[in-house]
């Protein structure tokens, strides 16, 4: 059972706009999902999940972490739910609660950018890849293998060059006053 102190479903809405409880299980979003088939859960499940408050089956789950953000269950869904959203949302409640799953370098790989941005006011690519192949040395193959082709395309700096820092932390502060005030409304006070 899931120990958030406001429901799930109320969470979920707080911070989407979402209602989830419109879902009535045609399932057409799971049916265009191009990565519902490579975890436990799909998004119908999910957005069952989220109306039953069963938050840990979620998050014990990859599938959040896969979703590309395709916006595809979005536009497919008839009773016009933002499952897209609810899929960000559920993203947001598992940092908060220091969930994110192992199963799921895509979710390391994203805080990696996150981290990029705040620090240089752009992402900084020989970074991210250093700190990618520091905290998973399975990955330096890869990189060995993508980096040459990606620098020759000039999709790799390898020189810093620095962004807005400034602008940067002022949209990090608006970000997370917005996160808190959402978690507040929800009556989840935004706690680990
Ligand atoms: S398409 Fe909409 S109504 Fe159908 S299962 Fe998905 S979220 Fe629910
Ligand atoms: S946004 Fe996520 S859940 Fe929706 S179809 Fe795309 S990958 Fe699947």
């Amino acid at each position: 059972m899931t120990t958030v102190s406001a429901t799930l479903e109320r969470l979920v809405k707080a911070g989407s706009g979402v209602n989830a409880n419109k879902c009535y299980q045609c399932k057409r979003c799971t049916a265009g999902c191009p990565v519902a088939g490579y975890a436990g859960m799909h998004p119908a499940q999910i957005m069952r999940a989220v109306q039953l408050g069963q938050l840990d089956m979620i998050l014990d789950d990859r599938f959040i972490w896969l979703c590309t953000g395709c916006q595809t269950c979005t536009t497919r869904c008839p009773q016009e739910i933002d499952v897209a959203a609810v899929m960000d949302e559920l993203k947001i409640l598992a940092r908060r609660k220091g969930r994110v799953h192992p199963g799921a370098p895509s979710a390391a790989m994203l805080k990696l950018n996150y981290d990029s941005f705040v620090r240089w006011g752009r992402m900084w690519e020989v970074e991210l890849i250093a700190r990618d192949a520091l905290k998973r040395p399975s990955g330096v193959t890869e990189w060995l293998a993508l980096g040459p082709k990606m620098l020759l395309k000039g999709k790799i700096n390898p020189t810093l060059k620095r962004g807005d820092t400034l602008a940067m932390e002022r949209m990090v502060k608006t970000a997370e006053s917005i996160t808190k005030a959402r978690a507040n409304r929800a009556g989840d006070g935004g706690a680990a």
